[in-house]
């Protein structure tokens, strides 16, 4: 198909067998139609937030085959971070770097209480009251609602009272069972992925969503999975971002066993991003997450239907332990966006332009 009636059949409405067949098309042709798409239904904006990434705590009992960086209980690399500690270090980066969001995750640690959860985010309100607060995934919401037996509203509903602004999209992987089975057996399913999320945008809690690719999954579990996020944001309209995250096999489980060799080629990462675009059309914001996919082929991925850089991603922990590198400066990240012809702009959590740089 030419890239022209590629963007044609998708503005008509592609169905999810429609949008597998697109898989075996031209990258080129997929990436140009998804980037006429995107200048004609979003503009030429590429949009990224001034953000720090800390994780609470590496302790995680979900032992998730894909995932280098937890630790069990009691190992001697196993940390959680006092309140404190993290409060202080965002006001740190609040004055010295300008970041106006904190990132914050950590994996299922048994020895938390929902008051630690409060205290650290009410610490970061009080220490850097400008910077809001990006925190625990469905995942961790799934999790600790059953260790500390809580709904899942009494814990986001005290998440949020304590100064939770927004989810952060995580956790969800790839939706489908069969997947699900082989690189996250012991986290929440797809569909309760989903549900919290409803919840969580019902409650006034908007939330990114990611789905993780380049391991186990074939094109129509990457096909199932956008089209569940699109139809969760027509119900709902609370997602901000859609991010694909490229999966890294380096010191993970999937990667000892032989499963996944090596990361995916970059072809496949265009495609992806592109029959993202394809799909979600207007609905969602797509990201090109150099995080995952590295810096040089960031600038490629918007010129491939993204139009989002996350953020400048300062002291991101979980990606550098399975061998992926720190953070960008808004300029650094500004230069990709005007490399691949497009205007860049600094936004906040929830996509209000701050400045264009
Ligand atoms: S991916 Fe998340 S839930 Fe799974 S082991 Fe790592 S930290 Fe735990």
């Amino acid at each position: 198909m030419t890239p022209r009636e590629i963007a044609e059949a998708a503005l008509s409405g592609l169905s999810a067998g429609e949008a597998v067949k697109l898989f075996d098309e031209d990258f080129m042709a997929l990436a140009k139609a998804a980037e006429e798409l995107t200048l004609k239904l979003w503009g030429d904006s590429v949009t990224f937030v001034n953000n720090i990434v800390i994780n609470y705590s590496n302790v995680c009992v979900a032992r998730c085959p894909i995932c280098a960086f937890y630790r069990p209980p009691k190992h001697p690399e196993a940390y959680t971070r006092a309140p404190e500690d993290v409060a202080k270090a965002v006001a740190e980066a609040s004055s010295s770097l300008g970041v106006t969001e904190l990132h914050v995750n950590g994996g299922f640690n048994p020895e938390l209480s929902v008051e630690y959860f409060e205290e650290l985010f009410r610490a970061v309100k009080r220490a850097a009251p400008g910077v809001a607060i990006k925190g625990p995934t469905m995942a961790e919401v799934d999790y600790y609602s059953r260790l500390w037996r809580m709904s899942w509203r009494e814990v986001l509903e005290r998440f949020k009272e304590a100064g939770l602004d927004a989810i952060s999209g995580g956790g969800a992987e790839i939706f489908a069972e069969e997947v699900r089975r082989v690189v996250s057996p012991h986290k929440l399913d797809g569909e309760t992925w989903l549900n919290i999320a409803e919840l969580a945008h019902k409650l006034g809690i908007p939330s990114n969503a990611t789905m993780l690719y380049g391991h186990v999954e074939r094109p129509e579990h990457v096909v199932d999975h956008i089209f569940k996020v699109k139809e969760l944001q027509e119900r709902t309209g609370g997602l901000l971002l859609f991010i694909p995250v490229k999966f890294s096999p380096y010191n993970t489980e999937l990667g000892r066993r032989g499963l996944v060799a090596a990361p995916a080629p970059a072809v496949y990462d265009i495609k992806v991003v592109a029959i993202a675009r394809l799909i979600l059309l207007d609905k969602l914001k797509v990201a090109a997450y150099w995080v995952s996919t590295g810096k040089r082929l960031a600038s490629t991925l918007l010129k491939a239907g993204a139009n989002d850089l996350v953020g400048t991603m300062y002291n991101e922990a979980v990606l550098a332990s399975a061998g992926m590198r720190g953070a960008a400066s808004p300029e650094e990240l500004a230069a990709i966006a005007r490399e691949a012809g497009r205007r860049p702009a600094l936004r906040d959590t929830f996509h209000r332009v701050l400045r264009w740089l």
